[in-house]
Parts: C-alpha cells; structure tokens; sequence
C-alpha cells in the first residue's frame, strides 16, 4: 500500500476498507444490554461475510474522499462539448425519489399519477419538438436513434418498400452511423459545405430512391445552424425518404426552433442532457422519440393512453408497433426530472436557458478566437469548436491544452470530435456557468495559450495536479490490473 502525504495533509492514495480495519472495530454503538445473551446457534450462522473492522468516522471519511476524486458538475466548470453538462437543479432529483417505491407491476388504477406524468411529459416534448406523438421508452440518445430508424423502417416497408441506406453527415456524431448500422441501413456519408453545414446540393446529388433518408443533428456538432434543413427536407421527401433528427443539441433551441417545423419526421430528444438529469459515467438517462403523425401507429408499445372518462391506461393493441424497447415503461426517474424541470421553468425560462446556452457560447468564443483558431469564425448555437492549429506550431497539441485546463480546475472539453476538424477542441459551457465562471475560464485557456509559446514543456506535462498524470489508455485497456 502506497501512500504519500500531500501539502494539504489529504491522503492522496487511498487504502481499501479492509487495509484500514483493525480488529474489534466497530462501527456504531448500542445501549447497555440489561438481558442475558442469546447466542445465535452457530449452524444457523454458518460462515459470516468477510467485512471490514472499521469505525464510523474512518467509514465516513473513506466513502467522503472517494467522492471528492471525481470532478462533477457540482464541482466546477465542465464544458465538455455536446455532453451538455449543465447543473442539474437538486429540486428535481428530490421529486424523483419521491416516486423511488413504485413498482412497474403495480396496476393501474394503483399509478393514476405516474401515468399522467408520462402521458403529460409525452405532451410537452411534442409541443417543445413541433412534434405529433411520443415515446418515452428508450434509455439513451442512441437507443431512441435504433427506435427511430426502426420506425423508419417500418414506415417503409408498410408501402412496400425496402430502402439499403440511409445518409448521414460527416459531422455527425459516432452513434448514428452505428444504430443506422444495426437497423440494417448502410451509412453513406455526406460532406459538410465550406460554412460547416450541409448543403441541399451535396443532398440531392446523392439522395436516391434506394435511401431511406438522412440522419441530421441540428444544431450540428460544429455548433452550427443547419440553415438548409427545410430544403433538404423536400429533397429527401420527393424522393421518397424520411428525415431523422438527432435532437441531442436540443439546449439550443427551446421555444426558439420546432424541429417538426423544419420537414423532420422524427427525433430524439436526450433527456439527460437537455432537461436536467444528472449523467456521465454511462447513465441511466432516456432518449425518448418524438414523430410526426404518419409514423404514430408504428411507435414502441405499450402507450400510455388516456380514456374518456379521464383516467390512464397502457395499451398495447398497436398492430404495427416496432414492439418493445425496454423493460417497463423507460427510465422512469429521469422521466421525472424532465417533467419537474419542464414544469419548474415553464415556457419563457426554457427559452432562455437556450438563448443563455447559445449567448455563453458565444462569448466564450469571442473572448478565445484571437489565442485559438476558429475553423468557423460566425455565429455559433450553444457549443463552439476550436482547433490546436496555432498551438502545434509550439509542438503542443490539443491534448495537451486539454490536459493543462485540469492543472487550472477545469473539466477538459471535448477533443478531437467532430472528425471532420483536425484537432478539434470542443466547448459548451451551458446556460448555468455565470460570467464570473465564465471569465475564470476565459482566463485559464488564455494563460495556457500563453504558456504554449513561452514554457510548452509545461503545457506537454500536464497534468501537475490530479492524482494520476496521463495514463498509458492503451495499456490500461489491454491489460488492466483490476486488483491491488
Ligand atoms: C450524446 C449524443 C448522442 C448519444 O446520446 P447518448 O444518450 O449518449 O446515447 C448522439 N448524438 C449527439 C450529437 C450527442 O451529443
């Protein structure tokens, strides 16, 4: 067991509960007994688990410094581009433990309520959306893509058509191509124009009637406006296709764009991301899919429904239903935290949360573009890439920015994506950094860009002040060391 001792005093290593227990420890403390002992027969008892011997305080303060080695949003900026990283009100999670006894069997005369929750939050997604109807069931942003292009899918082959591929951007994040893939679509990409965004010509000149559609994030990965949407659209319709949204960038739009406006015929919304559940570390989140009418009969069952005397019940009688996507009824806890933030912010606040995301956005790339190269120097949505163009010159990279901006107690942004910008650094700051945030972080990357041109072997052998330095990722992958 290796420990040192940093200057703060905190034990920087930290020794399993077995290491730190001593016999006869204990960790809590009863009344004086006034009966005699009752000893439990020893074959009743059998061979007792192997616990640790600890006090309550060195249980505490184990369990205590283990959650402070984690950065979270709850403890500092974390501008990790098209994550979506926003504080996540406590308000909503508390709502949501509210329901933490239900159980997913119970009948539903006994769940009126959590089934008018998730027919009422089905109701607010397609009015935020622009959309017609909704399911809540799959569990993450890729998961309602499968559901969408197996709705797709559907929609075609009940007129009798079987389409091979389906088009999708180079801009696009890696999950569409994969859940095109394992819908049985074959991926074509299209090349993004010289302002970021897809043109109607690289659509039509591709767009045939053995394509299914096209699969479009907007607002794109670059952080850019597709402004060619609508067109596109009639594009792909003439020639008999669909248009998928992935709706992961929604925080840029609320109550200012209606994707169903724009010709979309379905998308997902990421529920984590954009209406506040707290993720990261691979969830749960939920990635409800919203469609407009024609794709209704199609979607996953069961649906919540709501009878004419005005109670709610699941129905399942949808004949041409893709069928089920997950056990139950979704993720339900975070079904709760989108309606809870929904219902708390209302219609004018959820507006401002996108207009404060994209306002942040840009002042934080006004505030960089003169010490970090902007590939797309014009107005961005809520997130903006830069590059480590002028930095390489110095032979630092984006790695390294990002690995210094740890140094300075920040979360890095995203690297290296979209693939289409060599060296791409990512940030999305959120609508809920304030300006004095905002400055702290404005000033950290300035003070690494300067480092860059006077010190860069500092910049190189970051970081200085996490636990560990660069980890060799793949060795750690190849042969992990999973025990002490
Ligand atoms: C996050 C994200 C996804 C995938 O969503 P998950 O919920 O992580 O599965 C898809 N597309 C974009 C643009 C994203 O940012």
């Amino acid at each position: 067991m290796s420990e040192t001792v940093g200057t703060t005093g905190l034990v920087f290593e930290e020794p399993l509960l077995w290491e730190r227990g001593r016999p006869g420890r204990v960790g809590f403390s009863q009344p004086r007994r006034d009966v005699d002992p009752a000893p439990i027969p020893e074959e009743l008892v059998g061979d007792l688990p192997d616990l640790p011997e600890v006090g309550e305080v060195d249980l505490v303060r184990h369990f205590t410094r283990l959650s402070q080695w984690n950065f979270g949003v709850d403890s500092g900026t974390y501008p990790l581009g098209s994550c979506t990283m926003k504080y996540n009100p406590k308000v909503n999670d508390r709502v949501a433990a509210g329901f933490s006894a239900l159980h997913p069997l119970l009948p539903e005369p006994l769940c009126q309520g959590p089934l008018r929750l998730m027919y009422e939050l089905e109701r607010l997604l397609a009015e935020i959306t622009g959309m017609d109807a909704v399911s809540l069931q799959p569990a993450s942003g890729a998961q309602g893509e499968l559901t969408g292009l197996l709705l797709v899918r559907a929609w075609l082959r009940s007129r009798g058509e079987d389409r091979s591929k389906i088009l999708v951007p180079d801009t696009a994040h890696g999950t569409n191509p994969a859940s095109a893939a394992l819908c049985g679509f074959r991926p074509v990409a299209v090349a993004s124009g010289d302002r970021g965004v897809l043109t109607a010509e690289a659509v039509a000149a591709i767009m045939d009637e053995d394509t299914a559609g096209l699969m479009v994030t907007n607002p794109n990965t670059l952080g850019l406006f597709e402004e060619a949407l609508p067109e596109i659209a009639r594009i792909v319709h003439a020639r008999g296709g669909q248009v998928y949204c992935d709706g992961a960038n929604l925080n840029a739009l609320l109550g200012v764009v209606r994707m169903g406006e724009l010709g979309v015929d379905v998308m997902h919304v990421n529920l984590h991301k954009t209406f506040s559940s707290p993720h990261g570390g691979g969830g749960p989140g939920a990635g409800p899919v919203c469609v407009r009418s024609h794709l209704e009969p199609f979607l996953p069952v069961p649906r919540v429904e709501r009878s004419p005397d005005g109670a709610f019940r699941w129905s399942s009688d949808r004949p041409r239903s893709v069928g089920r996507l997950h056990a139950f009824h979704g993720n339900f806890a975070v079904l709760v935290r989108a309606y809870a933030y929904i219902r708390s912010l209302g219609p004018r606040d959820l507006k401002r949360v996108s207009q404060l995301a994209v306002l942040n956005a840009n002042y934080v790339k006004e505030r960089l573009k003169d010490v970090l190269h902007l590939p797309y120097d014009r107005p961005c949505m809520h997130e903006c890439v830069f590059t480590d163009e002028r930095q390489r010159r110095h032979k630092v990279t984006t790695l390294d920015l990002a690995k210094r901006l740890m140094d300075y107690g920040f979360h890095p942004p995203t690297v290296y994506f979209p693939l289409v910008v060599q060296g791409a650094l990512m940030v999305e700051p959120t609508e809920t950094e304030s300006k004095d945030d905002l400055d702290r972080f404005i000033a950290a990357v300035r003070a690494i860009a300067a480092e860059a041109e006077t010190r860069p072997e500092t910049v190189r052998g970051a970081p200085t002040r996490p636990k560990r330095r660069r980890l060799d990722e793949t060795r750690a992958a190849r042969q992990p060391r999973l025990t002490g």
